[in-house]
């Protein structure tokens, strides 16, 4: 075998059972089954999910259409209490904000809320920890504790919504438009669970959220059975690849799942999600100072991205400013090489931007979740 061996099993959550069955683990069909076998009639579920995903109601109280007996039925039996806030933290005059959640179990995650002048984003985990072991990532430090279930990974999206409307993040009322999976853990890894969130987060209400797939991105370290699977999927969400070097010699080293699949079999599979669904690929490339910044590996990269006769018009390569994570030997690449390397990268005809870094401060940028209470 290559390398260090990574589990690639879709490991049952571990330890104290299954989180709890919520509204947001089922479709409105098996909702209504489910509210039948609690001798309540079907079309209760519907004005259940009416409540949780369409009006974005909290409280029970205010659930007035459902007879009060059975409304406590239903909440008991559908919204059982999936996340519990240990910790808030807000940067960027309070458009910013992190959040600290314990799950059923004890387990942490976190999630991020980005406020911009056009649009909120939630960055969500599907992962308590990660299994991926990327050495510059603070969550891959700790190691995977256990894969998020649906609901749990929904509800993260359906909180934030929640404070976007009530008017609880700076800047008053609004809409929560955007998902990425780039908070804690490998949702191809947890591809069951990523699925069915990305279901119910594209479903329209009162089904689900009814977000606009274009404005879900899946991030992947490149697991490529998963990335084309999900390609089949038809689901037309957006998917980016975190490669962060054109070469299997460092590839190896600070994407260590690159020793399963090589950096060719991780960009055609990227290709072939491009094929399959029309969207544009993200290529995700952490910038390491003196270690994948340099003007020949810009140029490799164009190489890579555009071989194969591929062009250059299905992808968008995205370079993040690397947040130097604790214990980390990396540190941030020299502007002037960045600027050297994004000018290199769209002499070739790549589309390309540096990412901003949000919620820096508040070790709430990409990279920096690493769930540590205290
Ligand atoms: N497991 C998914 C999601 C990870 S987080 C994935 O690998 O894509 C989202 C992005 O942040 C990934 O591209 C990840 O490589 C990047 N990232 C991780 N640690 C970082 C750090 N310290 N600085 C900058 N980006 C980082």
């Amino acid at each position: 075998m290559r390398g260090r061996a990574i589990p690639l099993v879709l490991s049952p959550p571990k330890g104290r059972g299954k989180p709890p069955r919520h509204l947001a683990d089922l479709d409105l069909v098996e909702r209504q089954a489910a509210a039948k076998e609690l001798g309540l009639p079907g079309f209760r579920a519907k004005q259940l999910s009416v409540h949780y995903f369409e009006r974005l109601v909290h409280d029970p109280e205010q659930m007035t259409d459902l007879p009060a007996a059975q409304r406590d039925e239903l909440v008991k039996g559908f919204l059982p209490e999936l996340l519990t806030p240990v910790r808030t933290q807000t940067a960027d005059r309070g458009t910013t904000v992190k959040t600290l959640w314990k799950l059923f179990d004890g387990a942490l995650v976190e999630s991020v809320l980005m406020r911009y002048a056009d649009r909120a984003t939630i960055c969500i985990s599907s992962q308590a920890g990660c299994g991926m072991a990327c050495p510059f990532c603070a969550t891959g430090q700790g190691g995977l504790q256990r894969s998020m279930s649906t609901a749990e990974i929904v509800h993260q999206v359906v909180i934030a919504a929640r404070a976007m409307a009530a008017g609880e993040v700076a800047g008053g009322p609004g809409r929560l438009s955007n998902v990425v999976f780039m908070g804690m853990g490998e949702p191809l890894h947890a591809y069951k669970a990523t699925l069915g969130a990305v279901r119910r987060l594209t479903d329209p209400a009162p089904d689900g959220l009814g977000l606009s797939a274009r404005h879900v991105t899946v991030s992947t370290v490149g697991l490529v059975p998963r990335m084309r699977q999900l390609a089949d999927e038809g689901i037309p969400v957006t998917l980016a690849l975190s490669l962060h070097a054109p070469d299997d010699e460092l590839r190896n080293e600070i994407v260590p799942i690159n020793t399963r699949f090589s950096v060719a079999e991780t960009v055609e599979a990227a290709y072939y999600y491009f094929q399959q669904t029309g969207r544009r690929v993200s290529i995700e490339y952490a910038m390491m100072r003196g270690i994948n910044d340099q003007a020949h590996r810009a140029e490799l990269l164009a190489d890579v991205l555009s071989g194969e006769g591929r062009g250059t018009n299905w992808t968008h390569v995205n370079l993040i400013p690397l947040n130097p994570t604790p214990g980390s030997k990396w540190t941030a690449s020299d502007p002037a090489d960045e600027r050297e390397f994004v000018r290199r990268l769209e002499a070739r005809g790549i589309s390309t931007t540096v990412r901003d870094t949000r919620g820096r401060e508040i070790d709430g940028a990409c990279g920096q979740l690493a769930a540590a209470e205290g």
